[in-house]
């Protein structure tokens, strides 16, 4: 077994024993249908990943949280469906804009990761990672566009692959 799949399953056995994880079946329909279709815009723009990997949590404080040490493999997202029922109704804001800002945000963490790992952050460069992963994720849903980093980064994937 390469050292890559050991990673892999240690996070999965990580992911199991940490978090509190939900069955899709038992998560509302339209918070699954919601986040397969950010997936898809997401992958449309940024094809650094083949999978991307969702899992329902109740045990995070975040609405979202991307888990570290993902990037280089299957970037992995866990959500919070509790909090974003709750952040419907507290913020009065779509379930549909909730959703995929966060999983957008999450993924952002993702890229910054992977610009690490990979390219010793050459790519990007911010003083706080936080309103970097934000105003990707707004400027992809709002949008539908990239920065010009984010661009760059793209074009070195493509090369590399
Ligand atoms: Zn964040």
């Amino acid at each position: 077994m390469s050292i890559l799949n050991e990673l892999e399953n240690y996070m999965d056995d990580e992911l199991v024993n940490d978090y509190n994880v939900q069955d899709e079946s038992t998560i509302d329909n339209d918070i699954v249908r919601y986040a397969n279709e950010a997936i898809k815009t997401f992958k449309e723009s940024i094809d650094i990943w083949d999978d991307i990997k969702i899992t329902y949590v109740d045990s995070i404080d975040e609405l979202g949280k991307f888990r570290s040490g993902t990037a280089s493999s299957t970037p992995s997202v866990l959500l919070n469906k509790d909090g974003i029922n709750d952040a419907v109704d507290k913020y009065n804001v779509p379930l549909e804009t909730i959703v995929t800002t966060t999983i957008f945000h999450e993924l952002g963490h993702a890229m910054c990761e992977y610009d690490f790992d990979i390219y010793d952050s050459k790519f990007f460069d911010y003083d706080d990672e936080e309103e970097f992963v934000e105003d990707f994720a707004e400027d992809l849903y709002k949008y539908g566009q990239v920065s010009e980093e984010i661009s760059k980064l793209l074009s070195q994937v493509r090369e590399d692959k």
